[in-house]
């Protein structure tokens, strides 16, 4: 089987959660089959190599960002970085408020998570509004590193998220 169609079979949408009108995308049966979860990490390795082989750092968002974001890292032999909910971070942080398709949240990262002039892939599961990569993005540049695009296992392109993220490119395996 095609490694999108094996990763498209174990996405299951959930109309309604956590609050009305939202169909929840539920990627978790991705961690329960090897091949999708091999599938996600060969489909992102493939397109970091031949787009952005120079790349120094992955940054990840709390908290599904965490699941693939480290796998990838190690398959390209470099370094990962969380990025978290506000008071879960020790240490000196930065951070920036946005608002998510069903919430509003402030995003933080370690002041030290990221280096001046590194080149970064920001990663999460789902891409809905944009509000949290945008985020994310937002806290990498205030580090001075350049983010050289976001990658994403989903992409709800029915909500434009795309659109708000202008500045950078977003590199999704299943579109809806
Ligand atoms: P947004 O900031 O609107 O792009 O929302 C993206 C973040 O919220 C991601 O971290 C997702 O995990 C989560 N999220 C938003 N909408 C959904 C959805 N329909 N299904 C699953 N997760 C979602």
């Amino acid at each position: 089987m095609e490694k999108r169609d094996l990763i498209v079979r174990c996405i299951r949408t959930f109309n309604d959660f956590p609050t009305k009108g939202i169909p929840f995308k539920d990627i978790f049966p991705i961690l329960k089959n090897p091949q999708a979860l091999t599938a996600v990490i060969d489909l992102f390795e493939e397109y970091v190599r031949n787009t952005h082989p120079q790349v120094d750092l992955i940054v990840g968002l709390d908290a599904r960002g965490f699941l693939f974001g480290p796998l990838l890292a190690q398959r390209l032999g470099i370094g990962f970085a969380p990025i978290r909910k506000k008071g879960k971070l020790p240490g000196p942080t930065i951070s920036v408020s946005y608002s998510l398709e069903y919430a509003k949240a402030e995003a933080e990262m370690q002041e030290d998570a990221v280096s001046a002039g590194q080149k970064v892939l920001i990663i999460d599961d789902l891409l809905a509004t944009g509000g949290t990569l945008q985020a994310a993005y937002e806290l990498v540049k205030q580090q001075q590193a350049e983010v050289l695009a976001c990658l994403v296992v989903v992409e709800l392109k029915y909500l434009n998220g795309a659109d708000k993220l202008k500045t950078t490119t977003v590199f999704s395996l299943v579109q809806y």
